[in-house]
């Protein structure tokens, strides 16, 4: 199963993925985890991330492409995967659409949780003071959901056209929103 999630921050993505990728014995490749990894451990992709990720901007399009580029060749990954935040521009999507291409894969469905601008900002200012992410903060929170609605929001339609696109219902409890997402997958295999 080769699936990616979108969905705006603060929709639960991360959360729901690492769920179906146990249900599946598949990695969660999340750009937003590799790049959180990269600034702690001080190394140059880090450096060159950390400025946008502070600033609740996306990290520039090519830096990402190279880490799911490398990532997705890796052995645990053979069996499928799902991305985690990635793509988030239409210039994502396409570099995807060519490194699958070149692989001789397919993606089985892009998965996009649809949750309303109020509930996420509340969500995001629990997490901020649960986790004490440093993107987080109210000014930050707002900014990454502008850039979502920017630059991301467009992607429902490009994988719409291409007939990948199942939208689930991103409100409501965690068990509950899992079970919606399994339902939708049990549909794609079958
Ligand atoms: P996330 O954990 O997915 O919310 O990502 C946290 C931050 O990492 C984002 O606000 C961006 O700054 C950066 N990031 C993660 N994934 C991407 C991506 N696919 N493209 C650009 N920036 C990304």
């Amino acid at each position: 199963m080769k699936l990616l999630f979108m969905g705006p921050p603060g929709a639960g993505k991360g959360t729901q993925a690492k769920i179906i990728c146990d249900d599946y014995k598949i990695p969660q490749i999340s750009t937003g985890e590799i790049l959180r990894a990269a600034v702690k451990n001080g190394t140059e992709l880090g450096r060159q991330a950390q400025e946008f990720m502070n600033a609740g901007k996306l990290v520039p399009d090519e830096v990402v492409i190279g880490i799911v580029r490398e990532r997705i060749k890796e052995p645990d990954a053979s069996n499928g995967y799902i991305l985690d935040g990635f793509p988030r521009t239409i210039e994502q999507a396409r570099a995807l659409d060519s490194m699958l291409e070149e692989m001789g894969q397919q993606l089985d469905v892009a998965l996009n949780l649809d949750v309303p601008d109020e509930e996420l900002i509340k969500r995001l200012l629990d997490r901020a003071q649960k986790d004490g992410r440093k993107d987080d903060t109210e000014p930050v929170i707002k900014n990454r959901l502008k850039v979502y609605n920017d630059q991301t929001h467009p992607l429902i339609e490009y994988y719409s056209k291409s007939g990948l696109l199942r939208s689930i219902n991103g409100l409501g409890s965690m068990e509950e929103i899992t079970a919606r997402i399994r339902t939708t997958l049990k549909e794609v295999e079958s």
